[in-house]
């Protein structure tokens, strides 16, 4: 059930045709609730990006409408992937865009794990 205010979720978007198998990813991770893989276009040595296996198009949508199983999979997700790249020591970003804003370019809610070299200030000043 779309939340009100919220834009319908787009079955055309890149990640649900990866999710779908339509088009290729380098795979780092999947269970039931989640899919990571490696961003296209790195911006860090490390560029990850985890998927919630349902159809949200952002926090907002997933928090309201996910069943709780699908949001402690999806956390739980994120954090194994981190632990399991071994980042918690070096340390890691964990970035999601939402929205016009933010500059998100794909309408199906992702985080973005970046790490791999000291990764500056969170955002540009203005
Ligand atoms: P956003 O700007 O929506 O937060 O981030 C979308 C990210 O998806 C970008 O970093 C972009 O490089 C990545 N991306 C876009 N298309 C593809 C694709 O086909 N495959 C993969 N692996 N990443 C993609």
């Amino acid at each position: 059930m779309p939340v009100s205010g919220l834009p319908p979720y787009d079955d055309a978007n890149i990640f649900a045709r990866i999710l779908r198998g339509e088009i290729p990813a380098k795979k780092v991770y999947e269970d039931e609730w989640a899919l990571a893989f490696h961003d296209i276009a790195p911006q860090a040595p490390v560029h990850v990006l985890v998927i919630p296996k349902g159809r949200y198009c952002s926090f907002a949508d997933f928090s309201a409408s996910a069943s709780d199983a699908e949001i402690g999979g999806f956390v739980r997700a994120v954090g194994k992937v981190a632990r399991d790249l071994g980042l918690e020591a070096p340390g890691y970003r964990l970035l999601a865009n939402m929205g016009e804003h933010s500059g998100q370019e794909v309408p199906h809610l992702h985080v973005h794990l970046f790490a791999g070299r000291p990764l500056g200030r969170m955002i540009p000043s203005a």
